[in-house]
């Protein structure tokens, strides 16, 4: 008989990702001839627009294939300190306060490495993007959820945050704008966890993913941009998704140079550093947003918008538009049916891939999750055959 080797309980115990899962078998499943419509994970349709990839053509062809400094290359580093001045009111010393990262997952790893102690609470929102939990555990901290309610706008009030905290409490991790709900905090939402960290001497884990693509004019705000807020607070910023570089991996976690370098540490002996190419593609795209960039954040707005309206259109499902983003949240408790199930009839049945709330934690059940920036086609395509089938 052939021993394996065991899994330990880490691991053994660890859910697959949704979104990633989903979206792998619908991959598969297009890979085997199968016409599926894919709106699992969070990818646009569009390519990479070809300005990064001149940059990252010219890198490689200037010989820059080799390993950067850990914590990222000058003129990268540089790129990113300029973009928080610039755009997040976060005066940063891109030496000592950035770290490159391939994308938010590792770079929020990174931070819960450096700040978790196996035991520590880290209290995340209910529901809350799919991995926040699997990697607070992976480095032994016990994930506490506090729901975002409805009749609350989807937002903490003070008084919920404080109820949850404990002698254990060491982190907040918060998602803004948000994945999947679509909330944008203000500042008064920011003022409430920033009062509740301080008081209690926590570190925030602010994943701003989306604060490219915000709607509606409104405007993304940093909480680490709050008075008394920049040392205890580690930002993760990424341009996967706002310049279509899903498959890139590109980021930046910014924070005080303690953390920095604790984390360059653990970068020094896992990933080594972010890959030279990417970095060079990254600190292009950033440095000149170009005009395409903003015509297709434009489009992507009307995008969620027709889905929204379409999804509305259709008895028994209804949502509202994001007002960051590029999720539908949409609510089937109409249709009596569990998200798993109801996301699995759509994907065996006919082809059609979505991600079910329950992944996204216990207040995410009676909901489903759709990516609105795929191609028009698509769009018009999926709705069309939901449209039927419901
Ligand atoms: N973050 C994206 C999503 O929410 C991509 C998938 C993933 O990285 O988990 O779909």
């Amino acid at each position: 008989m052939i021993m394996t080797s065991p899994i330990a309980h880490r691991l053994a115990a660890s859910l697959p990702s949704a979104t990633v899962r989903i979206a792998d078998i619908a991959s598969a499943l297009r890979r085997n001839g199968v016409k599926i419509l894919d709106f699992s994970a969070g990818r646009a349709s569009e390519a990479t627009p070809q300005y990064i990839c001149d940059a990252a053509l010219d890198a490689m062809q200037r010989g820059d294939t080799h390993q950067t400094p850990a914590r990222g290359t000058p003129d990268y580093l540089a790129a990113c300190a300029q973009k928080l001045a610039r755009e997040n009111n976060l005066r940063v010393d891109p030496d000592t306060n950035i770290i490159a990262t391939m994308g938010v997952k590792q770079g929020l790893f990174l931070g819960l490495l450096a700040v978790i102690n196996p035991g520590d609470e880290v209290i995340v929102e209910d529901p809350c993007f799919v991995s926040y939990q699997p990697l607070i555990q992976y480095v032994g901290g016990v994930p506490i959820a506090v729901p975002l309610r409805k009749e609350h706008g989807y937002r903490w009030r003070q008084e919920d945050l404080e109820r949850a905290i404990t002698p254990k409490t060491r982190g907040i991790l918060i998602c803004n704008p948000h994945n999947p709900l679509g909330t944008v905090m203000t500042t008064h939402d920011l003022q409430c966890i920033a009062n509740v960290a301080m008081k209690h001497h926590l570190t925030v884990f602010s994943d701003e993913t989306y604060e490219r693509v915000t709607w509606g004019g409104r405007k993304h705000l940093s909480i680490a941009a709050l008075h008394g807020m920049s040392e205890r607070t580690l930002t993760l910023m990424t341009f996967t998704k706002s310049y279509a570089m899903g498959g890139w991996r590109t980021g930046f976690a910014r924070g005080s140079e303690r953390l920095i370098n604790a984390m360059t540490i653990a970068q020094q002996h896992t990933l080594t550093c972010a890959s030279s190419i990417n970095q060079a593609a990254a600190a292009r795209a950033i440095t000149e947003t170009r005009p395409e960039v903003r015509a297709m954040w434009k489009d992507w707005e009307r995008r969620c918008e027709y889905a929204v309206k379409e999804i509305n259109a259709i008895p028994g499902l209804s949502c509202d538009m994001p007002e960051g983003g590029f999720y539908a949240w949409i609510d089937i408790r109409q249709r009596e049916q569990s998200s798993e199930a109801f996301c699995e009839r759509l994907l065996n049945d006919h082809h059609i891939a979505l991600v079910p709330g329950a992944a996204f934690g216990p207040r995410g059940e009676g909901f489903v999750r759709m990516t609105c920036v795929k191609s028009w086609d698509e769009l018009r395509a999926g709705i069309a055959l939901l449209r039927a089938i419901l």
